[in-house]
């Protein structure tokens, strides 16, 4: 028995049209569409997609919608950036917090995320953007999940003669879901080698998830991310693990790369690229040719080793752009990452569903399936490609249930042409079928 069902939808990675039955928040049965007589409330699928909500992997809520306070960041540069934050910083307040997160996750969540990890920075000795966030975590629950990550964005041991690693410690005994370092950042290698120890440490006395900032940096000698993979292999913690940004990847020598994919194949660590931010802070010191600072997002994919898309920022001194859509982050990875293929594309939308939910190890409560919560958006597009190349907003957002946000779509209409009338964005294939009168084949070889 089903309170509400939402009928006739298509659902993504299925075939056929079905309608889709909650009770209790959660998914009660998924059947045929139009094989059953509904008592209760429905709600009108008309043949949309139906697909999980995004899942942000990587944000900094702490730091959102701040761009221009007090200056803006106008060279554009990760330096700049971190001056205009230790300039913010001191105006911190729970309300300040409170107020900007709260508005920026209404755009996360009117565009279909219900899932975010957010970072937040714990070099601070009072702690009063991760009270903020604990505090905004609880008043959330049950219509957006969301992971704290302690973060030492100064670092563990090089800030204040380390004391970040006393903070760290009081961050996860506050309630932090998740343990962060940032050991390219550390002052000596040796220094960031310990931070990872610290980290695994803590992460097990705790009993936490790892989510480590390592090399975000343009130099190939920034190599802990096989420090970070041997401490998981070692540890037998590699589904707990996170590896973020990863930027010096992208400058690796090949041979380098070669054989650190060995290990990283055994580690099972996930890894989060953030395609916007990455493309604008890194690359800067270069004058031609200019390196991409992108980690290796198509090969870790096709080495089969989960990989997933974030943000990092919206509107803040990193980054002055953003409106929250998880669409955009998915389509700046495809064109940054040169995975414009069919397939290549349609695994960039999995970077910010499937394949984040995996990263945050909440795959037992995610995706459109009986006894799993009805946690679900309904977009127009007729699959993954598709929503990628036209980025649709989601019409509907439900979590666990309940509606929580709605979006008109957008209607064009020109009057100039002989076709006089509403404008489609076409499916693909439709001008080949049009002049050819022959179907268009997803897998037909491309010359
Ligand atoms: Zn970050």
């Amino acid at each position: 028995m089903s309170d509400v069902w939402i009928s006739d939808v298509r659902i993504m990675g299925r075939e056929g049209n079905f309608d889709i039955g909650v009770q209790g928040g959660h998914i009660a049965e998924i059947v045929t569409a139009g094989t059953r007589t509904y008592s209760g409330q429905v709600i009108e699928g008309r043949g949309l997609l139906a697909m999980p909500p995004f899942v942000e992997p990587h944000i900094h809520l702490d730091s959102v919608l701040t761009a221009g306070q007090p200056r803006w960041n106008e060279s554009g540069t990760l330096f700049e950036g971190i001056q205009r934050w230790s300039e913010r910083k001191p105006y911190l307040t729970r309300e300040d917090v409170l107020t900007r997160v709260d508005e920026a996750l209404q755009w996360m969540m009117a565009q279909g995320t219900l899932h975010i990890r957010t970072h937040v920075d714990v070099t601070d000795p009072t702690l009063t953007a991760l009270q903020a966030l604990l505090e905004l975590r609880e008043k959330v629950r049950g219509v957006v999940d969301i992971q704290i990550v302690a973060f030492p964005q100064e670092g563990i041991y090089s800030y204040q003669n380390g004391r970040g690693l006393e903070l760290l410690e009081e961050a996860l005994r506050l309630g932090a879901d998740v343990v962060g370092a940032i050991p390219h950042y550390e002052y000596t290698r040796e220094y960031g080698v310990r931070s990872i120890d610290a980290c695994f440490d803590l992460a097990e006395k705790y009993d936490r998830l790892v989510d480590v900032h390592c090399d975000e940096i343009d130099d190939e000698q920034s190599r802990f991310v096989e420090v970070l993979a041997t401490r998981a292999l070692e540890r037998g913690m590699g589904q707990r693990v996170t590896a973020s940004h990863t930027t010096a990847m992208g400058s690796y020598n090949d041979a380098y790369a070669y054989k650190l994919f060995g290990l990283l194949r055994k580690a099972d660590i996930h890894f989060i690229a953030n395609p916007l931010i990455n493309i604008t802070l890194q690359g800067r010191f270069d004058s031609y040719p200019k390196r991409r600072g992108f980690t290796r997002v198509k090969e870790l994919w096709q080495a089969g080793i989960n990989v997933c898309l974030g943000h990092d920022d919206i509107m803040d001194p990193w980054y002055s752009f953003g409106t929250g859509s998880m669409l955009q982050v998915a389509h700046m990875a495809m064109h940054v990452g040169q995975m414009t293929g069919r397939q290549e594309a349609m695994a960039c939308v999995d970077m910010v569903t499937y394949r984040s939910a995996k990263t945050l190890q909440i795959e037992d409560r995610y995706g459109i399936e009986v006894g799993k919560p009805a946690s679900l958006l309904l977009v127009d597009a007729d699959d993954k490609w598709d929503l990628l190349r036209r980025m649709p907003p989601a019409e509907l957002v439900m979590s666990h249930g309940m509606v929580v946000a709605k979006t008109d779509p957008v209607k064009r209409r020109v009057y100039w042409t002989s076709r006089d009338g509403v404008v489609g964005e076409g499916g693909y294939g439709v001008d080949f079928r049009m002049h050819t009168g022959s179907p268009v084949s997803a897998s037909e070889p491309r010359v």
